[in-house]
């Protein structure tokens, strides 16, 4: 366990990234708090990528495995800020925990990282095999796996940790997802004669009762790949005394391991051919939402909204060792999937890197009002990074 320094300064550094106000697209003030402290410990190189992804590295003395510890910077919203019962930007402390926007989601876990990774080089003198990589991400909140992608293609690594909300536990896969949109197209009319012209809402509503006859895919240990349809708009809007001639649904579908653009697409296109036969007017198209985001380096990062799904074997040695480790030390770990989304979806899903998450706090404090982390959640965790370190870079 940390001594009580080292219990000081993963605080004080999650404090410093909580109080430095970094939503998606802002996160410059919290990479720089990063990036000073990676500079003030030593590490090799420190590294901003074009979307200003911030990457700290440390070498062992012998090569190696490369270890990459993941964390975004980036928050959600706040809302109102009164709303809060301690304020959200001060990080403060009460009854042991620590208060403010990203505490849980995931900031302490950055702090954790690096400082784990400060500890196991200063505690080792760098006698050890690999390389450790602690990258705080930009973008991950709406967009995740985007920016991830650019790390990955910088790093090369052979391990990757996720740091989000797991309670201690190990992660070893999870559901990806999909953004889906439908759209129809019709033809403009008055509406005191609309049999003028084709309306597009009609159309929707038609294909989108089709679409809830679809079986969902299933999986044994992931679930059910569900498409639930989360929004619609028309065009023009608003409509006034005019025959819509476009809309648009935008579905949210779960994706299994294995299922590719290709496969989840599929039956929607067989529907929608199916729907044409029958209906000659019918003029619908079926495609993958596409993100675009500013980033506070000037750049943008665009992307289809497609992030698959992953599920390691809970057998697999790397998670058997890391497991191992931490059970030596009297953690209470167990194996278990995310139930959201997370950058394991390019590491893992992608790139088809051994990735696992491990993370303080419960997951359902992520996004919350009065977003708090507990001070012992967070100092076992640097625990449990250090030991993941050990096991892995041998
Ligand atoms: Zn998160």
């Amino acid at each position: 366990m940390l001594d009580k320094n080292r219990e000081m300064e993963v605080i004080a550094l999650c404090q410093k990234l909580v109080r430095a106000k970094s939503y998606s697209g802002e996160e410059n003030l919290a990479a720089e708090e990063l990036s000073a402290f990676f500079k003030e410990k030593g590490f090799d190189e420190v590294t901003v990528d074009k979307y200003g992804n911030l990457i700290g590295r440390i070498k062992g003395n012998r090569p190696g495995k490369k270890i990459l510890f993941d964390g975004h910077l980036d928050t959600v919203v706040v809302g109102k800020e009164a709303d809060w019962e301690y304020p959200p930007f001060q990080a403060e402390i009460h009854e042991g925990k620590i208060y403010g926007r990203g505490t849980s989601d995931m900031k302490g876990a950055v702090a954790a990282m690096a400082c784990a990774a400060a500890n196991y080089a200063q505690d080792t003198d760098r006698e050890f095999a690999g390389e450790i990589y602690v990258a705080g991400v930009v973008h991950e909140e709406c967009f995740e796996g985007i920016a991830a992608r650019n790390i990955s293609a910088l790093v090369k690594p052979d391990y990757v940790i996720i740091g989000e909300a797991s309670d201690l536990n190990l992660k070893i896969g999870q559901r990806g997802r999909a953004e889906i949109k439908l759209e129809t197209f019709g033809i403009p009319a008055h509406s005191a004669n609309p049999e003028k012209g084709i309306n597009a809402v009609y159309k929707m509503s038609k294909v989108i009762e089709a679409v809830r006859t679809l079986e969902p895919t299933s999986h044994s240990v992931l679930g059910k790949g569900i498409l639930e349809l989360t929004d619609i708009k028309s065009s023009p809007y608003p409509g006034a005394s005019v025959v819509p001639e476009y809309c648009a649904a935008t579905y949210d579908r779960r994706l299994l391991v294995g299922e590719t653009k290709e496969s989840v697409l599929q039956p929607i296109e067989e529907l929608l051919e199916q729907l044409k036969a029958e209906d000659p007017e019918l003029k619908v198209k079926v495609s993958y939402a596409v993100g675009k985001e500013n980033c506070y380096t000037g750049e943008t990062i665009e992307g289809e909204r497609f992030f698959p799904g992953w599920l390691f074997d809970r057998e697999e040695p790397f998670i058997a060792e890391a497991l191992k480790e931490l059970k030596t030390l009297g953690y209470e770990t167990e194996i278990t999937q995310y139930n959201f989304c997370t950058n394991g979806s390019h590491y893992a899903g992608e790139a088809g890197i051994k990735t696992m998450g491990m993370g303080p706090s419960r997951e359902n404090l992520a996004h919350t009002m009065n977003e708090y982390i507990e001070i012992d959640q967070l100092t076992k965790v640097t625990g449990a990074y250090y030991a993941i370190m050990k096991a892995l870079l041998v």
